[in-house]
């Protein structure tokens, strides 16, 4: 018998339209989203508390930090499994940086819903139900925190949101998806690999910048980020397998050694090269001037990990080595 948490943060699952033609806003509560799933049983409790209610493109990375401490405080007060519900928009991301800081084997499992809860099919109470399933599975333990949509699981690490509208929005590209449930049960492709979070955070007020490239970029956008001061570090979302223009390369290596500048590929599937190309602004250049590679990880994902380990309250000299080690396939 698993007793179980839900904390809601908003997002399109918790949205109703106020008046008439205004849209929808994140309103209901977690109980109320609890109370939407038809005939849903589960043997151990299930408290279910709003945290926030907020769109997801507002939640800060303090809010995230946050909705950390109230997890563990439920775990440490006695819970199996949480399911925290909130808006997609940003799903990816919340969920990586509170994987990065996860140390309990309790599952933390997220979801949202795409279609809002007065739309026909709506998705929500049937996301919410799987990922109770799945945060309620002895198997699911020791695994991180979990992404569940539309019945799919997925990893922190890996997700995305890959479609702005429909019901299948989120992929894992690249390192696969975790499983799937079946009938009312996830089903897991392999077991759980070991891990290594962070330890932390100790703090939440420091700023990674993210730019994209694209032809022709202003350059002078990296120079004002790097001189601004009050950034810990920037990532650029580079062409191809990791590559940036001959001009942007030159501002990048003047910067270097004030701040960790991570390039990662802006094409939303792959690994940034390390050994092929050896023009100006290819990986090999920049990695003599000092910039770091993303690997695996996408650039919305090595901004999440430059800021986790930030926080981490990690010497920063170790900041490179602790990047690193997570940029890889596992
Ligand atoms: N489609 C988004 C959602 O699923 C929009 C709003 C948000 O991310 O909060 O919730």
């Amino acid at each position: 018998m698993v007793n179980l948490v839900i904390g809601s943060l908003g997002g399109t699952i918790a949205m109703v339209e106020g008046k008439q033609g205004e849209g929808v806003t994140p309103s209901l509560s977690a109980k109320a989203l609890l109370a939407s799933i038809p005939g849903f049983r589960h043997e151990g409790s299930i408290e279910a508390e709003t945290v926030l209610q907020l769109p997801s493109a507002s939640l800060t990375l303090a809010d995230v930090v946050k909705v950390l401490e109230w997890c563990r405080a439920k775990v440490e007060a006695g819970a199996g499994g949480i399911v925290l519900t909130q808006g997609t928009d940003t799903l990816e991301e919340v969920s990586f940086l509170l994987d990065l800081f996860w140390t309990s084997d309790a599952p933390l499992v997220m979801t949202g819903a795409m279609r809002h809860p007065a739309s026909a099919g709506a998705d929500g109470p049937a996301n919410l139900q799987a990922a109770l399933q799945v945060a309620s599975a002895p198997e699911s333990r020791g695994r991180g925190v979990l992404v569940v949509m539309n019945d799919v699981i997925h990893a922190a690490r890996w997700v995305s949101k890959a479609d702005a509208l429909s019901v299948q929005a989120f992929v894992s590209v690249d390192g696969g998806i975790q499983g799937r449930i079946i009938e009312n049960k996830p089903a897991y492709f392999h077991p759980p690999q070991a891990r290594s979070p962070l330890p932390g955070p100790v703090g939440s007020d420091h700023k990674v910048g993210l730019m994209v490239c694209s032809l022709g970029s202003e350059t002078d956008l990296i120079e004002h980020a790097a001189t601004a001061g009050n950034y810990t570090g920037l990532v650029l979302a580079g062409f191809g397998a990791g590559h940036v223009s001959a001009k942007d390369a030159d501002v990048i290596g003047r910067h270097t050694s004030r701040l960790p500048i991570i390039v990662a590929s802006r094409t939303g599937g792959g690994r940034t090269a390390a050994a092929t190309y050896g023009f100006p602004g290819s990986e090999m250049d920049l990695a003599k001037r000092g910039a770091w590679l993303a690997g695996w990880l996408s650039p919305v994902k090595a901004r999440i990990l430059l800021w986790a380990i930030s926080a981490s309250g990690l010497d920063s000299k170790d900041w490179r080595s602790q990047f690193e080690m997570r940029t890889g396939a596992n």
